[in-house]
């Protein structure tokens, strides 16, 4: 414990490196320090380098080091919230993940759940970086074992098929696993802008008859954004809830630089606002998923990916301080 928490002061990030300039130092996120125990830890900054579960263009392992260089842009203070995450929670960049199996996709799935168990054990609340939407089932496994989390999830697709071609871990099947599992509250989910043709209509299906709230994007645009963020905070109510925003669920114009564009989504500007009308609720984690950059020339995706972090960062950041004063 240092003197600033016997002082009954809040713990807060190590920020030296975060005022040099931008261009120097350590690529971290935002080059928070680099901290590979998360025992010391509020908030871990997590990379997960994989993308064995896509089913077309390959490339979002490479997301986790773009999005770090292209949070070297940003800075700590939300201009509209005026919440600085590193002021109010320890937050730490852990690294990437070690994926020893990386060709076994059920032995990858294992060893992504033991490392979110052991962090969450640890008393962290994770932000992670994609790698494909593979990774959010093993997330739950790690943190959701012992009770079911809700779940914002921003996304062209519901993630919700059974399986393809065999394979049950992939990037379109993560939600139905967790839900079969009990680790994701299909009443306490809702998933925003979908849309896109399908082969089958099953995964949307799942969706509805398992009770989430599905907004397609032509709903989202006759609502609004301050109506639908009236509807999330109702599906998600008081507890724990988790961020998943695949960066997809964007328009391509905004980011291009993904494995399964779908035209006609989401603008930024309506993606911030929809995460920042998330604060207050008790988010327990959040990953940003789907950057490729060998789609992404212009390196803006990254850009896209590594600031929704942000915004997710800033909420997680309120709602893992408020846990903290409830605790003590
Ligand atoms: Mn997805
Ligand atoms: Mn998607």
């Amino acid at each position: 414990m240092t003197e600033d928490n016997k002082r009954g002061k809040p713990p807060a990030t190590d920020q030296r490196a975060m005022n040099q300039p931008r261009y120097t130092g350590i690529p971290t996120f935002m080059r928070a320090p680099y901290c590979p125990n998360p025992a010391e830890l509020d908030i871990a900054i997590v990379g997960v380098p994989y993308d064995g579960g896509v089913t077309n263009r390959s490339g979002a392992r490479h997301g986790p080091r773009e999005i770090r260089n292209s949070s070297s842009l940003m800075r700590a203070i939300h201009h509209v919230s005026r919440i600085n995450p590193f002021d109010i929670c320890r937050v730490g960049d852990l690294g990437d993940i070690e994926l020893p199996h990386l060709f076994d996709i059920a032995a990858t799935v294992d060893d992504i759940a033991a490392f979110y168990a052991d962090l969450h054990a640890a008393g962290a609340a994770p932000l992670s970086a994609g790698g494909d939407h593979a990774i959010t089932y093993p997330i739950f496994k790690g943190i959701a074992a012992h009770r079911p989390v809700g779940m914002v999830h921003i996304d062209a697709h519901t993630d919700t098929w059974d399986e393809f071609l065999g394979c049950k871990f992939m990037h379109g099947t993560p939600f139905r696993r967790a839900v079969e599992d009990g680790l994701l509250d299909p009443k306490r989910t809702i998933q925003i802008g979908i849309r896109g043709a399908q082969n089958t209509e099953e995964g949307w299906r799942f969706s509805l008859e398992s009770g989430m709230r599905v907004v397609w994007m032509e709903e989202f645009t006759e609502m609004g954004v301050e109506a639908v963020i009236a509807e999330a905070r109702r599906v998600v109510g008081d507890g724990p809830t988790y961020v998943s925003f695949d960066v997809d669920g964007l328009d391509p114009v905004f980011a291009p630089g993904t494995g399964a564009p779908e035209v006609g989504g989401l603008t930024t500007i309506e993606a911030q606002r929809l995460i920042r009308g998330l604060r207050g609720l008790d988010i327990v984690g959040g990953d940003v998923v789907e950057v490729s950059p060998p789609f992404d020339p212009s390196g803006n995706t990254a850009l896209v990916g590594a600031t929704m972090l942000y915004e997710i960062l800033c909420i997680l950041a309120e709602a893992t301080a408020k846990r903290r004063t409830r605790a003590t």
